[in-house]
Order: structure tokens, then sequence, then C-alpha cells
């Protein structure tokens, strides 16, 4: 059963012929702060894609903690990546496709992409198959993690399926290789729409794209064009740009400058996570892909090998995003909820993963926040 609860999640708009559905997923918390014992309304079928390395580890906590906050939902659980070539042969397999298209949620773990040989990315795969074509990632500092902007409060959109990311590379003749970074008026436009209407949405106030045009100047050059001519139906809102590694050196020094963020695929890649740092790493910060088949909510860090199956990882990024869901499906009350148990759990600073300074297991931290829940 798909809910469409509130015109403001889900708002269907005509622009110029062309019908676009933009998904918004409200950041601010409802005007109702906390509701304990709420009886269930409906149940959501999501689908759940666990991922690997640290994925299940955080997933499990993630599900125990949403299921806590009285929700009810129906988890339709599936494999991808190495995980499901092994089981399936295939990486993406259909009935994971599928189930995603029948839900139009999903909730994700990170995925392993083998690097310079192997499989493509599962992500990537993902993304392109169900033309989720906005990828999400607000950027906000929380209470007692040690960062450098506490402050902070931006949030970066991307454009999620072409670019450089299109993985069109060839071998020219041996030694020589060419990767083809794909621009389109189409999806360039779409994109912009998209963050100005985001923006409308969420009274945010400026729209900055970011690219390198100077030096591309057909690729970015379209890119910047058609953020251009989109900026010129929201006169209310700020329209600026600037050059990629400017943004970045700005980033890092003034980064209260920027509201929302727009960006290409690769550059936008590289920029969220380099925001991730600004707040205090990429453990805690969330995503959302979105199109029009439907969104998949999923952590901006990767399987982290280097901590997966010790239990310690930080499971903030993945239920940030799962509160994103949350409120995507009209579970505004359990998304307060949920945000507000975490919050207090921060601010106490008891409880809290090695990554941010503390020595709580994931599992002890998602136990805090149920506490505090129940409390
Ligand atoms: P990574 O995000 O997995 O790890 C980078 C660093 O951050 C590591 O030190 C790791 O321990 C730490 N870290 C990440 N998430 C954490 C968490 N929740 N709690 C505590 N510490 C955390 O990046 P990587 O090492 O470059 O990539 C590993 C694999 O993940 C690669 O195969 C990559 O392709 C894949 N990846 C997947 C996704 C995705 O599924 N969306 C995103 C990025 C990378």
């Amino acid at each position: 059963m798909w809910v469409e609860l509130d015109p403001s999640f889900l708002t269907s708009l005509s622009l110029a012929g062309q019908r676009l559905i933009l998904v918004a997923i409200h950041l601010a918390p409802s005007s109702k702060t906390k509701t304990k014992g709420q009886s269930p309304l409906f149940m959501h079928p999501i689908t759940l894609i666990p991922g690997d390395g640290i994925g299940p580890e955080v997933a499990s906590n993630v599900v125990r903690i949403i299921e806590a906050s009285g929700v009810d939902v129906q988890w339709e659980t599936h494999y991808a990546g190495a995980q499901a070539l092994e089981k399936f042969g295939e990486t993406l397999p259909q009935a994971l496709l599928d189930s995603i298209l029948r839900n139009k949620v999903a909730l994700k773990g990170p995925i392993t992409t083998p690097v310079g040989k192997g499989f493509t990315s599962v992500n990537v795969g993902l993304r392109k198959t169900l033309d989720l074509y906005a990828n999400l990632r607000p950027v906000r500092a929380l209470p007692n993690v040690p960062c450098r902007y506490p402050e902070l409060d931006l949030v970066v959109v991307r454009e999620n399926t072409e670019s450089l990311y299109a993985g069109l590379e060839h071998v020219v003749v041996p030694g020589v290789v060419e990767s083809l970074k794909i621009i389109t008026e189409k999806a360039s436009t779409r994109i912009a729409r998209f963050a100005f209407e985001y923006s409308t949405l969420e009274s945010r106030k400026k729209v900055t794209a970011i690219h390198k045009a100077n030096i591309m100047k057909l690729s970015d050059g379209l890119f910047l064009e058609c953020f251009r001519n989109v900026s010129k139906d929201y006169p209310d809102i700020t329209a600026d740009d600037k050059i990629v590694d400017n943004a970045c050196m700005q980033l890092v020094m003034r980064p209260e400058q920027f509201d929302v963020m727009l960006l290409e695929n690769l550059y936008g890649d590289i920029v969220s996570d380099l925001c991730a740092g600004l707040v205090g790493g990429l453990g805690l910060v969330p995503g959302a892909n979105i199109g029009e088949k439907g969104a998949v909510f999923e952590a901006v860090h990767g399987s982290a090998p280097d901590i997966a199956g010790q239990g310690i990882a930080n499971p903030t990024a993945l239920l940030q995003s799962g509160i994103l869901m949350l409120r995507h499906l009209g579970e505004r009350a359990a998304a307060d909820n949920i945000e507000n148990s975490m919050f207090a759990v921060f601010t106490e600073g008891k409880v809290r993963t090695r990554d941010i300074g503390g020595t709580a297991k994931t599992a002890e931290f998602a136990d805090a926040i149920i506490k505090k829940m129940n409390a």
C-alpha cells in the first residue's frame, strides 16, 4: 500500500508541458514534537537492502528503532552487490527492482564496489535503472559531536544519472583510456528544477550551482546555462554559482554562505563527503535518491570494510535517512519522535560511538535511542 497523505510531501507540477513529480522531504520537525504510543494508521511496505560491510549492522539497528517508534512497516529484504551475485548470479536482481517499483520506497545500507575491476557499482546501477535523478543530502551538525562547524545547516543536491558516472570508458589504444562525461539539457534542467522546488518548499533562500564551466565550457557550460534558465522562474530565491575548486575552499573557510548547493554527479559526490566532514564525518549524514518511480533512502558513507563485523559502526547516517523516509511516507510524528530521542542521546553525550569520540557499540547507541522514545 502506497499512502499519499500530505500534499506538501508529493507535489505534482506541470512545468513547460513536462510533468515533474517532486518529492519534498521536509527536514524540519512538525509542530507535534513527541507522540508516544501512537497507534499506527497505515502499514508501509518498504524494500530493505541491508547491503554489505557495516550495512547489515547499521540497518538492523535502524530497523529496531523505526519499529520501536510504532510505525507499522512490512520490510521486504533484498540482497544486492556481491551477496546477490553469489546467490542469484546478478548484482541487481530483478526481484529487488520490482520490489522498489511496487513499494516506491527503499531503505538501503552501503554496498561495496570493487575498485578498478569487477562488477560496476550497484549504487549507480540502482540510481540509473530507476532513474533516481536527484540525490539529496542535508548536512547538519549534531549536539556534542566534535566538528568544525556546529551551526552548519546546508543541503547538497546532486544530479544522479550522468556526468562521468555514465561509466562510458574505453581503451583508445593501449596506454590511452577515454572516459566520457555526459551532460544533457534534460537532466540538467530537471535537477535545477528540483533544487529550486525543494528550496521553495523548505523556505531555503539561495541555490548555488557548482561547476567548472571555465574549463569544460560545453559540458559544465550547459549545466550552468540550464540552472540559470530555471532560476528565472524563482525570483524569490537567490541564484548564484561558483567554480568547484573555489567552492571547496569556501566550504572549508566560510560554509555559512551556502544554503542549497546544486552539483553535477561527480562534484556532488566529492563535495557531499567534504560537507559530511565539516559536521563530524560520514557516519552522521543522511541521503535520499529521488525520482518519479520511487525514492531510495541511504547513508552517504560506504561499507567501511576497516570496521565491518565489529559492531562499532555509527548508525546515525542511516537512521537520519530513515527519518527522512518516514517524513516522506507521511509518518511525521514517528519521525519527530525518533529525531527528538536521537538528539536527546547526542545532547546527553553519554552514549556515543567510536567515530565521534565515544566507546558505545552500534546496538548500545540504538538501545539508548529506543529507551528515550519509551521514556
Ligand atoms: P567508507 O565510507 O566505507 O569509509 C570511509 C571511512 O569512514 C572509513 O574509515 C570508515 O571506517 C568510516 N566510516 C564510514 N561509515 C562509518 C560509520 N557508519 N560509522 C563509523 N565510521 C564510518 O568509504 P570507502 O572506504 O571509500 O568505501 C568502502 C566501500 O564502500 C567501497 O567499495 C565503496 O565503493 C563503497 N561505497 C558505497 C556507497 C554506497 O553504498 N552508497 C557509498 C560510498 C562508498
